[in-house]
C-alpha cells in the first residue's frame, strides 16, 4: 500500500475500489495534506458486512483459549511496533510525541491483553429447578459496529475491538475522517496475529457511512465515541432496529480544589486536566473550582508554570508538550469560544491566541489559555470546548460547590483535590459523574470502567462489565420429567 493512499480494510486486506470517492487527510501540525483516503461506497459497505458475517461465524466457533491467544499476540505486536504506530498517531492528530509514544499505543495494547485474559471468565450459569434445571450461555451478539472520534484513534479502536472480539463478535469499525489510519493499523495487526478475515473490518468515510452502520439491521450493536449531539442521532438511528448502544460522549467536568490541597499537586492536576492532548480529551476537568483561600496562590503558580513549562511546537519533538488542534475548523471553534468568554466578562490571564511555531506556521495551534473571574452561567463554563481552555472559578462552601459542579447536563468525570480523606469521599459520592479522581486526574487503567452519567453516555468501556455488554444471555430449560400437559 503506498503511504500516500489509504484504503478501506476488508476481509484481511486493503480493499481499493475503482469508483469509491477519496478524501484528503491533513497533518494538523503543518496544515498540509498528508495522504488521501478512500471512502467506502455501497459496494464496499456490503462487502464489509458480508465479510464480517462470514468471519464472525468462524471466529465464534473457535475455543475461547484460541481467541485469547490470538488477541494476546496482537497486543504483543502493538507493543513491538509502538514507535511507528505512535508516530502515525502524532501525524494524524497533531498530539505530542511525548504523549503518544507512552500512552496511545500502550493503553490500546493493555485493553487487548486485559480482555484476552478476561475472556476466560465468560461462562454461563446453571441451577436446578426441582428435577429439571436450566443453564445459561453468554453468546456473542454477531456483527457489531464501532464508531470512533479523532482524539485517540488507535486507542479507541482497541478499547472497542478488545471486548467485542474476545466475546466472539466481528466488528465493522468506522474511523473518524480526520484520523483514518489508527484503526487500519490495528486491523493489519489483527490479521498478522491470526484473527480470521472479516472479524475486524475498517470502513472509512464521513457521517453518512456512520449512518449506514447505525441503521443497518445486520448490525447488532453500536459502540460510539463522539459528541453528545451525534450520540443522540446515533441512538435514534439505532432504535430503528433496536440495537443496543454504548455511548462515550462529551463532558464539562468539574475539578474541585479544597483549601487543604497540596498546591503543587493541585496545579499539576489542573494542568493535566486541561492541557493534556492540547485539551482534546473528553474527561478534562475544564471547570476548575478553587477554594477562595487558595485561589491567589493557585493562580500565581498556574501562570508561572504555564509561562515556564509549556512548549508548543513540532509534535514530534520530544520536548513539545502542546501539539496542534485537529483541524482549522476546530481551531476556529476554540477561538470563537475564547472571544465569547472575553465578551462575557471572563478575565483572560494567559493564552487566548493562535500560535505559529517556527517551521509549523500553518499548523492549528492554540496557546494554553486560562480565564479567571468566571461565572457558572457563562458559555465558557457550560459548553464543551475541547481545546486548551481552562475556566477558574472560586468557592468557599462545600455543599455549594457540589451543587454548582452538578448543575450541568453532562456527567462524564469529576476530580477532587484535598488532604481530608473523609471529605474527598463525601464529595465524590455526591458528584454526578461516572469517572472520578481523588488527588489525581485523567488516569484510566483498563481495569477501571469508564463512561458517563446523565447526557455524557450510556454503558461502560473497559472493566468487567464492558465484556458482558458484547454478549447476550441465552437461557436453556431442560425438562427431566414427562411433560404434564392439560391438552
Ligand atoms: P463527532 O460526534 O463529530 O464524531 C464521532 C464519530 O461519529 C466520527 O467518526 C464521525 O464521522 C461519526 N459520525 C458523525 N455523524 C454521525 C452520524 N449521524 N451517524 C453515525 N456516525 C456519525 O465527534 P468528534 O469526532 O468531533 O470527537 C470529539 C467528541 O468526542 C467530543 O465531544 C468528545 O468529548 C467526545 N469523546 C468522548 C470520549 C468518551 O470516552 N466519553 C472519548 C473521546 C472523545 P466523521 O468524523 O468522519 O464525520
Amino acid at each position: 500500500m503506498p503511504s500516500s493512499e489509504l484504503y478501506n480494510y476488508i476481509h484481511g486486506q486493503p480493499m481499493p475500489s475503482p469508483s469509491a470517492p477519496w478524501f484528503e487527510v491533513i497533518n494538523p501540525a503543518t496544515g498540509a495534506t498528508a495522504y488521501r483516503a478512500q471512502s467506502a461506497d455501497d459496494a464496499l459497505f456490503e462487502q464489509a458486512i458480508t465479510s464480517a458475517q462470514q468471519g464472525q461465524a468462524e471466529w465464534a466457533a473457535m475455543p475461547m483459549v484460541a481467541r485469547s491467544r490470538i488477541i494476546s499476540r496482537a497486543a504483543q505486536l502493538l507493543r513491538e511496533h509502538n514507535d511507528a504506530l505512535a508516530a502515525i498517531e502524532v501525524e494524524d492528530t497533531g498530539k505530542p510525541w511525548q504523549e503518544a509514544s507512552v500512552v496511545d499505543v500502550a493503553t490500546g495494547a493493555d485493553a487487548l491483553e486485559y480482555f484476552a485474559h478476561l475472556g476466560q471468565s465468560l461462562r454461563g450459569d446453571q441451577q436446578p429447578v426441582g428435577d429439571d434445571f436450566y443453564y445459561t450461555r453468554q453468546e456473542p451478539l454477531g456483527v457489531v459496529a464501532g464508531i470512533g472520534a479523532w482524539n485517540y484513534p488507535l486507542q479507541i479502536a482497541c478499547w472497542k475491538a478488545a471486548p467485542a472480539l474476545i466475546a466472539g463478535n466481528a466488528m465493522v469499525f468506522k474511523a473518524s475522517e480526520e484520523t483514518p489510519r489508527g484503526a487500519i493499523k490495528l486491523a493489519e495487526i489483527f490479521t498478522q496475529a491470526g484473527v480470521p478475515n472479516g472479524v475486524f473490518n475498517v470502513i472509512q468515510g464521513a457521517a453518512d457511512i456512520g449512518r449506514r452502520l447505525t441503521t443497518d439491521p445486520r448490525i447488532a450493536k453500536v459502540s460510539f465515541t463522539g459528541e453528545v449531539s451525534t450520540g443522540k442521532a446515533v441512538m435514534r438511528d439505532a432504535a430503528g432496529s433496536l440495537k443496543s448502544v454504548t455511548m462515550e460522549l462529551g463532558g464539562k467536568s468539574p475539578l474541585i480544589i479544597f483549601d487543604d490541597a497540596d498546591l503543587e499537586q493541585a496545579v499539576s492536576g489542573a494542568m493535566l486536566a486541561n492541557f493534556y492532548t492540547q485539551g482534546e480529551v473528553c474527561t478534562h476537568g475544564t471547570r476548575v473550582y478553587v477554594h477562595e483561600s487558595l485561589y491567589p496562590a493557585f493562580v500565581e503558580q498556574l501562570l508561572h508554570r504555564i509561562q515556564h513549562n509549556v512548549v508548543v511546537g513540532d509534535p514530534m519533538d520530544p520536548g513539545t508538550n502542546i501539539g496542534a488542534l485537529i483541524s482549522k475548523a476546530h481551531q476556529d471553534k476554540v477561538m470563537s469560544y475564547i472571544r465569547q468568554a472575553q465578551q462575557d466578562g471572563a478575565v483572560l490571564r494567559c493564552g487566548g491566541q493562535t500560535v505559529h511555531p517556527e517551521g509549523f506556521e500553518n499548523g492549528y495551534y492554540v496557546a494554553p489559555t486560562v480565564f479567571t473571574d468566571c461565572r457558572d452561567d457563562m458559555q465558557l463554563c457550560r459548553e464543551e470546548i475541547f481545546g486548551p481552555v481552562m475556566a477558574v472559578l472560586t468557592f468557599n462552601d462545600e455543599q455549594d460547590v457540589i451543587r454548582r459542579a452538578n448543575d450541568t447536563d453532562y456527567g462524564l468525570a469529576a476530580g477532587v483535590f484535598t488532604r481530608d480523606i473523609q471529605r474527598a469521599h463525601r464529595v465524590i459520592h455526591q458528584l454526578q459523574a461516572g469517572i472520578c479522581w481523588i488527588n489525581a486526574y485523567g488516569n484510566s487503567p483498563v481495569e477501571m470502567p469508564v463512561g458517563g452519567y446523565k447526557q455524557s453516555g450510556l454503558g461502560r468501556e473497559n472493566g468487567v462489565e464492558a465484556l458482558t455488554a458484547y454478549t447476550q444471555t441465552k437461557s436453556v430449560y431442560v425438562g427431566m420429567q414427562p411433560i404434564d400437559s392439560p391438552f
